[in-house]
């Protein structure tokens, strides 16, 4: 009853109040099932609306065909041969976005940025950066505090999109090529409406570079005030973010940032 054995969940999670009343929890289905049907034993007599619940439980119960003479085995319930491939789980868990859309994870690894920033811009579009966010999804007690604000929780949309000193180099590139722009509420989102916006229309190769390269000098920020107690003014982490820009797009060829270069020159 602790394990999920009919693939949806556990009965010891959907039936919490009955398996607390069960006289011996660890008992197998092949220990309280027969072709006669269930036999789950109870510590005590059950109340009027315990009884309600039973049926429930047998209701759930209902679909199961009854034990075969197979051994035991684990299959993964996304595939119709219960088997596991590496192409499979990539499609399910890793390509999947809401509304059944592909994600726009391809334009992560196409971007013209060192490897590494492609590796740490797949974990901010995909919440796995490791904000105070993710550390307490992992049972890490911390008091969360964003570090660039000191107004709020460190979450990764937070501290990627919202900050308002994240902000604050949005509004840079976006000044810089006058672009209207409404924030999304999640890291993925803004990729995808990154590229319908600048990328495809205006063939700039250097728009996509953007989003990773404000991320990069955000967490690099980020992490000088975290762990070496050094906070840079905005104007400096302003300078840093411009001038990184620069040299990925100098590193990788893209030659059309004259914009970007004039606007360098003008601080
Ligand atoms: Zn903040």
């Amino acid at each position: 009853m602790k394990e999920n054995w009919n693939g949806n969940e556990a009965l010891m999670g959907l039936f919490p109040d009955l398996f607390s009343l069960c006289t011996n929890p660890e008992e197998t289905v092949a220990e309280v099932w027969s072709i006669h049907g269930w036999n789950i034993v109870f510590r005590r007599h059950l109340n009027d609306w315990e009884i309600g619940r039973v049926a429930e439980l047998l209701h759930v119960l209902n679909d199961f065909n009854g034990l075969s003479a197979e051994k035991d085995s684990i299959i993964w319930k996304h595939s119709r041969d219960g088997s596991l491939s590496v192409n499979k789980l990539y499609i399910k868990e890793v390509n999947e976005y809401p509304g059944g859309k592909p994600g726009p994870w391809k334009q992560i690894w196409r971007n013209k940025v060192p490897t590494k920033v492609k590796c740490f811009s797949w974990l901010v579009a995909r919440r796995a950066c490791s904000t105070h966010e993710k550390l307490k999804s992992r049972g890490f007690y911390i008091t969360s505090w964003c570090s660039l604000c000191n107004e709020t929780e460190e979450t990764n949309n937070h501290l990627f999109l919202h900050c308002k000193v994240t902000t604050q180099l949005w509004n840079l590139f976006l000044g810089l090529t006058h672009t209207e722009w409404i924030m999304p509420e999640h890291t993925a989102d803004l990729l995808s409406c990154w590229i319908s916006r600048g990328g495809r229309k205006s063939k700039k190769k250097w728009w996509s570079i953007i989003p990773s390269c404000i991320w990069w000098c955000i967490w690099k920020e980020r992490n000088s005030r975290c762990y070496d107690n050094k906070a840079n003014s905005i104007e400096k982490v302003k300078w840093n973010c411009l001038t990184t820009f620069y040299f990925w797009c100098k590193e990788e060829g893209i030659e059309d940032i004259a914009q970007i270069l004039d606007f360098i020159g003008t601080l």
